[in-house]
């Protein structure tokens, strides 16, 4: 709370790569981890354009059973080669408190998944069990206070590195995949110390939308971004129509720098 907490909190993401302070935080990579030399190549292509960190599911939360469902522990083996290649710290999805041991090992930064908000076991597990910044997607439906309140689990177990995400939320819209809740990012910058990053490619579930719904999110004070990156959004197992190529991301990298001073 900024009653007890005035200044903005600045939280290092792996290897000084800070979210909250001055410059803008970009993580980008692809949806999920499909093979080494798609992750490989995902990740020295998003370095080179400036983000600061890499994203890439393992643990993949699908609507349908018969969908990818990542490739689970292999998928932060390859991760962790990404790393090696590139440096980037990696950021990737937990799923269930059964894996709160292996992630503190080797992963820089936790993502809980918006559908994992309210996974109170798992929210009391990693403020307790882990020391690595957590990522905490904004719930489908979930309300502001619903979102901090959970913030506070993590926290109130002894994790203060706790980064906000909005996602974009549910709403009577089907046009875009979510509603992008700018106002959110707003109301949690004035409540909340907290760094706040936006996902403009979950929220509008559309490529050609990602770069505006950026820049808006960062005149709106977002102290980053999390974009999906692919080098073949047409193949991909898992969100490829809200993907950027490469090249795309590269273009948005460069819209962003002239708007806010990027990692
Ligand atoms: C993701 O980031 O890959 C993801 C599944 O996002 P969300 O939890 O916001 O739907
Ligand atoms: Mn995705």
């Amino acid at each position: 709370n900024r009653k007890f907490h005035p200044d903005d909190s600045v939280i290092d993401l792996g290897g000084g790569a800070l979210i909250g302070g001055k410059k803008l935080a970009v993580i980008a990579g692809p949806c999920s981890v499909e093979s080494e030399a798609q992750i490989t190549a995902v990740a020295q292509a998003v370095r080179e354009s400036g983000a600061c960190a890499l994203r890439g599911g393992a643990f993949k939360p699908r609507t349908s059973p018969y969908s990818f469902q990542g490739l689970e522990c292999e998928g932060l083996n390859l991760l962790q080669k990404a790393k090696e290649a590139t440096g980037l710290p990696i950021v990737t999805e937990i799923m269930g408190t059964e894996y709160v041991e292996l992630f503190e090992e080797c992963v820089d930064v936790i993502q809980v998944g918006a559908r994992n908000m309210q996974n109170f076991d798992l929210l009391k597990k990693l403020g307790k069990r882990t020391t690595k910044p957590i990522l905490l997607k904004r719930g489908l439906s979930a309300t502001i206070e619903e979102w901090l309140m959970s913030a506070e689990y993590i926290m109130a177990g002894g994790n203060q590195k706790v980064i906000l995400c909005e996602r974009g939320i549910r709403t009577f819209e089907t046009f875009t995949r979510n509603t992008l809740d700018l106002s959110a990012v707003l109301a949690v910058k004035s409540l909340s110390h907290l760094p706040v990053v936006v996902d403009p490619s979950h929220a509008c579930g559309k490529a050609w939308m990602v770069e505006r719904m950026a820049m808006a999110a960062v005149a709106t004070g977002a102290d980053g971004l999390i974009i999906e990156v692919h080098n073949d959004p047409k193949n991909a197992l898992c969100d490829g129509a809200q993907s950027l190529t490469p090249d795309q991301f590269t273009d948005v990298m460069g819209k962003l720098a002239a708007v806010a001073p990027c990692v």
